[in-house]
């Protein structure tokens, strides 16, 4: 590739190359990774750096991206002809803001998007705690809530018949706890107290708390 005066950025031109102008920097750039010997490049344009960090000095690739920050072009250090440098997109930069094009950029903006997101996830957790909290509050005070005997349906009606049966105290005041029941809840384990509706269940339950009605 053969660089051009508009691919390179000269915003910033290194001390080293400033008595040159800018078409002679990109000649110079040109004859480097056409193959020409860095001695004879740095011996005829009088540059006065080792030859081993003369591509150090060459001002950076304006790339065909944009800073996300500034929406100026991102820069890109141009690598050793060697090509042991692995320069790629990673390397990119914006000169204005000091973004840079990866993740782990440290960057003003940067640091600030990250923080926000954290501010944003924790709250979105107390958020969605919050609404846990709501409904289970909510179960609670449902579960809190007597039931009136007309409400009941005629399946809860028969639940509860069947709970009184086994659980009622002989003197009809104490509704006692299923565990205590010597009679079974119903024959056959489809109707017993594992299958029982849990939700009738507590309901009976509940109407009964404060006695029988
Ligand atoms: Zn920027
Ligand atoms: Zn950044």
């Amino acid at each position: 590739m053969k660089y051009s005066v508009e691919d390179l950025d000269f915003s910033n031109v290194n001390d080293k190359l400033k008595h040159l102008s800018e078409s002679e920097i990109v000649e110079i750039i040109n004859a480097y990774y056409g193959g020409v010997k860095t001695n004879t490049i740095i011996d005829e344009f009088k540059i006065d750096v080792g030859k081993s960090s003369l591509y150090k000095i060459f001002p950076p690739e304006r790339l065909d991206l944009p800073c996300e920050y500034c929406y100026r072009p991102m820069l890109l250090p141009l690598k050793s002809k060697s090509g042991y440098t692995p320069y790629n997109d990673i390397n990119a930069y914006c000169s204005i803001c000091e973004h840079t094009n990866n993740v782990f950029c440290q960057c003003e903006n940067c640091n600030k998007k990250r923080e926000e997101a954290l501010v944003k996830k924790e709250k979105e957790r107390k958020e969605e705690l919050k609404k846990h909290k709501e409904i289970i509050d909510g179960i609670l005070q449902s579960k809190k809530t007597k039931v009136l005997e007309d409400d009941l349906s005629l399946e809860e009606r028969l639940y509860l018949s069947v709970i009184l049966r086994a659980t009622l105290s002989e003197e009809l005041n104490v509704i006692l706890p299923l565990a205590y029941s010597n009679t079974p809840i119903a024959p056959g384990s489809e109707f017993g107290l594992s299958t029982l509706n849990q939700t009738i269940f507590l309901r009976a339950f509940l109407l009964n708390s404060t006695g029988v009605r």
